[in-house]
């Protein structure tokens, strides 16, 4: 356990891309799995209608569960809504319900309608008797109000890339889209971090689009890549975490990896203290 790469403030960190299918689950909650079992106290906001990381996390999320549906659009906090996870002692999550899928539609019509989870983090925050080091908000494969609504909310952007055909199409478009919320709703995001997923070193594709995507974003992308992994895919259907399924596993050691490079940068992208030192 590294207490010393706690951050200071709470990381709200969105984890984004409006392509389905391409591993924002699956990082988010494994991600979040390896802070926790690194010493971090960590949440995880489900804001996906399909709730798949509330059933990774073994999370119950039948409709009648207070979810984080009742806190954008009704009077529950953050807190109603939170429950602890079989996963960790440290690590939380607020789950999604099939409710939410009608809520892009509820909330065109509410006053501050993209400010509506930020407002409700920070007073979860501030109120909460934990400290957080980590929110971690897992998004729906769109750019709608769901997905502002995580923007607005969060202060780093994480966007996982699968080493596949076509990883960088819709890039440009996200991108935008991240300008145009710095421009208008939340001027200190920005994106932190760029994850390589389903990365399988047998092909040249993803060699090519793992190379490509360094070229692109030098500082973003981390070091370590998550392979495609069997074990990875097989975790959810028990309700579990790579971790808590299979803690040897390389998919498990690939997010442990990725969860220590982003403990040690810093959260607003200047190299942090102890690094700096190491460095001399
Ligand atoms: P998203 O949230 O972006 O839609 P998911 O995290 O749900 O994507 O991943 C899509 C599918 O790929 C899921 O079935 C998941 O289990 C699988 N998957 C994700 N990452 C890996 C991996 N590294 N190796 C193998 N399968 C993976
Ligand atoms: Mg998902």
């Amino acid at each position: 356990q590294t207490v010393s790469s706690l951050p200071e403030q709470t990381r709200i960190i969105t984890v984004s891309n409006q392509k389905g299918g391409v591993g924002k689950t699956t990082t988010t909650v494994n991600l979040a799995s390896a802070l926790a079992r690194r010493g971090a106290t960590v949440l995880v906001i489900d804001l996906d209608p399909q709730g798949n990381a509330s059933t990774a996390l073994g999370v119950m999320h039948r409709p009648e569960v207070t979810s984080v549906y009742d806190v954008l659009l009704g009077d529950s906090s953050l807190e109603d809504a939170l429950q602890p996870t079989t996963d960790h002692e440290r690590l939380f999550c607020v789950p999604s319900t099939i409710n939410l899928a009608g809520a892009e539609i509820e909330l065109v019509s509410l006053v501050a309608r993209e400010q509506r989870l930020r407002t409700a983090v920070e007073t979860f925050l501030r109120e909460s008797d934990r400290t957080y080091h980590y929110v971690f908000i897992d998004c729906p494969p769109s750019l709608g109000l769901l997905t502002v609504n995580a923007f607005v909310a969060a202060q780093e952007v994480l966007i996982p890339i699968q080493c596949e055909y076509y990883a960088l199409e819709g890039l440009s478009q996200l991108l935008g889209n991240i300008q145009l919320i710095q421009k208008h709703l939340n001027p200190t995001l920005r994106v932190s971090t760029i994850m390589l997923t389903m990365y399988d070193a047998r092909t040249n594709l993803a060699q090519e689009v793992a190379h490509e995507v360094r070229a692109h974003f030098p500082t973003e992308v981390l070091n370590a890549v998550i392979p495609r992994s069997v074990r990875i895919s097989e975790a959810p259907s028990y309700g579990q975490t790579v971790h808590a399924y299979d803690a040897a596993s390389i998919g498990a050691l690939a997010y442990l990896e990725a969860a220590a490079e982003i403990a040690e940068r810093s959260p607003d992208g200047a190299e942090s203290p102890e690094k700096a030192e190491a460095a001399g």
